[in-house]
């Protein structure tokens, strides 16, 4: 089993306490995982309270102290909001992590993530146009190591009326410039949109682009990490994809798929 670099505790908007967590990962045979509660500088429910970032560090330094065969990373799954780049990256630079993920959740002040009711009362098009937008942005502004499911808008299945092809191709080429890495986030496959982030087109266009991969289940249970692993590394080996990624105080390294 290959390293798994997206999940959730209790600390934000997950079930399960670290150690619950960890103990899973053993028991599924996965070597390494990275906890990612969420860090949201604009204030929302599901993610931690600036308060608990001391927790959030203690916990992840305890369970690393046990004696344990899985080896444990601090992350964070940090929301982009454009114009707020500077407070981002003062806070990311306050916290000693192994690495960040970087992700879109909101359009102005809608959680497109949560919210579906606005579905029904816009313009899809113009959501699609905006979302990767904000997507770009999030790579360009080397923040984050990873992006995080980086074509969420399709989450409840709602599609614009253009092929979504040139949108693939140009963010592919933007995720190579700014040199970030792109999580396969397996948990879209439980969703409407019942397919990985990114899609296997998109995915067809980063790795035409060489932009390198994580694993991420964006488990929110104990029970959900690792899933569908084997499926995620078959596409990849399918395209080419030889190695993903892992790491250390913010330093990459390699592990072979
Ligand atoms: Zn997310
Ligand atoms: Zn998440």
């Amino acid at each position: 089993m290959l390293p798994d670099y997206h999940m959730h505790t209790y600390l934000s908007d997950g079930k399960d306490t670290h150690e619950d967590m960890v103990s899973s990962a053993a028991f599924k045979g996965i070597p390494e995982i990275g906890f990612t509660d969420h860090i949201s500088i604009k204030p929302v429910g599901w993610a931690m309270e600036m308060s608990e970032i001391n927790t959030m560090i203690e916990k992840v330094n305890a369970v690393r102290k046990n004696d344990t065969k899985v080896v444990v990373k601090l992350g964070a799954e940090i929301d982009y909001y454009s114009g707020m780049e500077k407070q981002i990256g003062e806070l990311i630079d306050s916290i000693p992590f192994d690495f960040t993920i970087g992700s879109v959740h909101f359009i102005n002040d809608w959680n497109f993530d949560t919210d579906i009711r606005p579905y029904d009362q816009i313009s899809i098009d113009k959501f699609y146009t905006d979302y990767f937008k904000l997507v770009q942005q999030s790579a360009k502004s080397g923040l984050f190591d990873i992006i995080g499911h980086c074509d969420l808008a399709k989450k409840f299945g709602y599609y614009p009326s253009f092929r979504l092809e040139r949108l693939y191709e140009e963010t592919a080429k933007i995720f190579r410039k700014a040199g970030v890495v792109v999580e396969l986030n397996t948990s879209g496959k439980g969703k409407p949109c019942a397919e990985f982030y990114p899609s296997a087109v998109f995915l067809e266009k980063l790795a035409k682009y060489k932009v390198p991969i994580t694993l991420g289940s964006d488990a929110h249970v104990e029970q959900n990490i690792g899933q569908f692993f084997e499926e995620a590394v078959s596409e990849l080996k399918a395209l080419g994809y030889k190695e993903i990624i892992k790491f250390n105080k913010r330093k990459r390294e390699t592990q072979r798929i």
